[in-house]
């Protein structure tokens, strides 16, 4: 039995007023956040169905499982024909990109329906009262009967596939799945399992995953001749390089600081001491996979890391993009979420006379 994940990602987020797929949120996109669950959740292959900025946003991750691209359509109904003509398995998992905080046991009751049943539609009861309005006069429907959908809806491929075939459009698949075969099969959703739409929506997403921790960290180290300058993890051509027992890099000594203040892990100092042989001549971008790796223990993920160099000589503008992407891919995040700012002090102090480099950073650290 295989299952293949349908994640749709061509919405335009007219009702949120910026682009709510592609921001991370605390370091992972909603994209990246439902590609995760539904692999976590039994997806053996994906389909992503992209549109405007997703295409890149897609492009940019590890995704674990074999997968393919295909773009959207006009509407959901268009979009998700598009996806399952692309897609082979078994059962067929379509989600909305923007249910991104689905859980993996969300997403394994679904194809475990499907897989019994031929159906497993994510739904929750009606708690509010409904009033219908027609012409005047009010209804009151009785809420027992009532359920709300959410997503994933899992299919028999075979049989979701004759349903779109009818070239019927709906909001969502069990509508057309009902239409065609009589009836589908629920499986219990979650409040947590709420669809990014609003601006309310978005500030519901960061209390869930607040409150961050913040954390600190400066560094300094001495320019001398001999040696490479690595900053950020990129080398960068200068006629001098910064003095240490490590590579010395003195911008992610600052942001594992950072990382590690925001957690009271110590410091850099406390974890790799500089008596220690092992360290020395070390890339810091191995320490700073060290550090991330606690933070992963502890089932977090960084959320922002904003840092600033000091420096008055070389240039850095050239390696801003090059040395957040290298800080990104050693903590596992988007490298929109880490910032890498320069400045001079106008040939003041020890870092303008070229006697050093420093920095400093923030970070902020979150659940995963
Ligand atoms: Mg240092």
């Amino acid at each position: 039995m295989s299952a293949v994940g349908i994640l749709l990602c061509a919405g335009t987020s007219a009702r949120m007023g910026f682009d709510k797929l592609n921001t991370p949120l605390y370091g992972k996109t909603a994209i990246e956040r439902s590609m995760d669950a539904l692999v976590a959740g039994g997806c053996d292959s994906l389909v992503f169905v992209v549109g405007g900025a997703s295409e890149r946003t897609v492009k940019s991750l590890s995704v674990p499982v074999p997968f393919s691209v295909v773009p959207g359509g006009e509407q959901r109904t268009d979009s998700v024909r598009n996806g399952l003509s692309a897609a082979s398995g078994d059962v067929a998992v379509i989600h909305d990109a923007a249910r991104c905080f689905v859980s993996p046991a969300t997403v394994m009751a679904s194809i475990e329906s499907a897989t019994a049943f031929g159906s497993g539609v994510t739904a929750i009861p009606v708690t509010d009262t409904v009033m219908q309005v027609r012409n005047g006069t009010v209804e009151t429907l009785d809420r027992d009967t009532l359920f709300r959908m959410q997503t994933p809806q899992s299919f028999r491929l075979t049989e979701i596939r004759a349903a779109y075939g009818t070239g019927a459009y709906a909001t969502d698949d069990a509508t057309l799945y009902a239409r065609t075969f009589g009836s589908v099969r629920f499986v219990p959703g979650s409040e947590d399992n709420r669809k990014l739409t609003a601006a309310s929506d978005w500030a519901w997403a960061l209390s869930r995953l607040c409150p961050p921790t913040y954390g600190i960290g400066f560094d300094t180290h001495r320019l001398v001749e001999g040696r490479k300058l690595i900053l950020g993890g990129v080398e960068i051509p200068f006629e001098k390089g910064l003095l240490g027992h490590s590579d010395a890099d003195v911008l992610l000594h600052a942001i594992m600081d950072a990382i590690l203040g925001s957690l009271k892990l110590g410091d850099i100092g406390k974890l790799f001491p500089d008596t220690d042989p092992q360290y020395a001549g070390i890339s810091s971008r191995v320490l700073l996979r060290k550090v991330n790796e606690l933070v992963q223990k502890r089932d977090m993920v960084v959320g922002h890391v904003d840092a600033t160099v000091i420096c008055e000589r070389p240039k850095l503008a050239p390696y801003r993009d090059a040395i957040a992407r290298t800080i990104a891919e050693d903590l596992g995040i988007s490298p929109d979420a880490v910032s890498v700012k320069a400045t001079t002090t106008e040939g003041m102090n020890d870092e303008g006379k070229g006697l050093c480099i420093s920095a400093q950073a923030i970070v902020s650290v979150c659940r995963r």
